[in-house]
């Protein structure tokens, strides 16, 4: 492991085999290697960021998990967007709240004409009136469209991969694993940073995690969000079993070994952990998404901006 952990820090790289090795590890010492890794790449600097569900519901994707497809039944609330100068005083509600960074998140597979004309007035808005770092998560998009968001003011574009290639046909059949590597390719040529990540416990195997891990690596995100699954009633998931904490505290080490100076980003499910999740703060993650908008992360920007103090954050 120390071997492993010299390696990381002297700028190698693992590939998969070295993926297999650290899923037999000491949990406790990858955990420590993790954080060690995390403290040599990214120092003490911590990042909390909050989304506005800017349009939910009636989405045409069958994605497995998701409350917002219109392929499952699921009672989640559904509206179309919101008006720009409602997400641009949510903006400046969280702005005061100490949020520096703030996502638009739209459902559906992609903006396009007046809906994506309505996102960049509010981004526009947004630069403008406040000092927040801007992010995008829109779905699928062409180049020009990523070039215009960049433009009005978004600086990082959000799409997850989900899982790994091999495991994303089980999840999802509306759109495939290469239509999202192709779309992170045209977001990053056209000048935007990447946050993209994944759900963990939709009943994919360690395997898959490492291969999700290294893919990330080598798309070069900045940021990972790593989401615990939360089963919603009238989802295909709907009865898997939540992951252990050992699990999850081991994939996001692993994530972290994989990718030493991303952002690892927790995002929903961590609130079902006692403490907020504490611990993974000291396995390998250093940013979270908080607040109240992704109803499944059960936190909020006091409690995080409290936690990531009491464990020496900068945020
Ligand atoms: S594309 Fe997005 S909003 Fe639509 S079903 Fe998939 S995850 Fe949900």
């Amino acid at each position: 492991m120390e071997n492993l952990a010299e390696r990381i820090i002297s700028g190698g790289r693992l590939d998969r085999e070295d993926g297999r090795k650290l899923l037999e590890m000491d949990l406790e010492e990858l955990c420590r290697v993790a954080d060690e890794i995390r403290r040599a790449f990214c120092g003490d600097k911590g990042e909390l960021c909050t989304i506005v569900n800017g349009r939910s519901g009636r989405c045409s994707e069958d994605c497995k998990f998701c409350a917002q497809s219109c392929h499952y039944h699921t009672g989640a609330e559904e509206y179309p967007f919101l008006s720009v100068p409602e997400i641009v005083e949510e903006g400046k509600r969280n702005e005061a709240a100490g949020i520096r960074r703030y996502s638009i998140v739209t459902a559906g597979r992609g903006i396009h004409g007046p809906d994506l004309e309505h996102a960049l007035e509010a981004y526009r808005r947004l630069r403008a009136e406040t000092g927040l770092a801007l992010c995008a998560s829109h779905g699928l998009q062409t180049q020009e469209e990523f070039r215009q968001m960049k433009e009005a003011g978004a600086t990082r574009f959000h799409a997850n991969l989900e899982t790994s290639r091999r495991y994303f046909p089980y999840i999802c059949t509306t759109h495939t694993y290469d239509d999202k590597i192709e779309n992170i390719r045209r977001a990053k040529a056209a000048g935007l940073e990447i946050c993209s990540g994944g759900i963990l416990g939709m009943g994919e195997t360690w395997e898959d995690r490492v291969d999700m891990a290294l893919d990330l690596s080598e798309l070069g995100v900045v940021s990972i969000p790593l989401n615990l699954l939360t089963p919603i009633p009238g989802t295909p998931l709907e009865g898997l079993p939540p992951l252990t904490e050992e699990e999850v505290l081991r994939s996001v080490a692993m994530f972290r070994c994989f990718n030493p100076t991303a952002w690892i980003r927790m995002a929903a499910g961590r609130g079902r952990f006692a403490d907020g999740g504490r611990k993974l703060f000291q396995s390998g993650a250093n940013a979270a998404i908080t607040g109240d908008m992704l109803t499944t992360t059960g936190t909020s920007i006091a409690g995080d901006r409290a936690m990531f103090a009491g464990l020496g954050y900068q945020i």
